[in-house]
């Protein structure tokens, strides 16, 4: 899939309003607006990849970069007591806005198995 407009490039441009936990020069993290748990945050990378299959060999260290500011926004929230991080990839993944995004759920005992 190749990069295109979405939302979120509209929220990393600050064109739309959202609330923003986090940014450093490579991620964003917001409240997500439609919050499925009482902490509901979205880490995406500034970079617009769409899907995590669109992720290549040279974007290894944005990844890892992006899994360790979801700990950072995991303890900045206060979700000491754990959490889950989700990322729905393509269209049987579930995936709505194609702008490769992290969930992090939390404040709540989650289930398992997801749906
Ligand atoms: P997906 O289903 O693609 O994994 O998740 C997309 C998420 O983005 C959804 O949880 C949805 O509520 C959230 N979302 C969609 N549009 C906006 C928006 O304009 N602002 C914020 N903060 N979240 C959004």
């Amino acid at each position: 899939m190749t990069a295109s407009e979405t939302i979120f490039s509209k929220i990393i441009r600050k064109e739309i309003p959202a609330e923003i936990v986090y940014e450093d020069d490579l991620t964003l993290a917001f409240k997500d607006i439609n919050p499925q748990a009482p902490v509901h945050i979205l880490v995406i990378p500034k970079k617009p990849i769409p899907t995590l299959a669109d992720a290549e060999s040279h974007d290894h260290a944005l990844m890892g970069h992006l899994l360790l500011t979801v700990k950072r926004v995991a303890e900045r929230a206060g979700l000491n007591n754990g959490y889950r991080v989700v990322i729905n990839s393509g269209e049987d993944g579930g995936q709505t806005v194609n702008h490769l995004h992290l969930h992090i759920f939390g404040g709540r005992q989650m289930n398992w198995p997801p749906g």
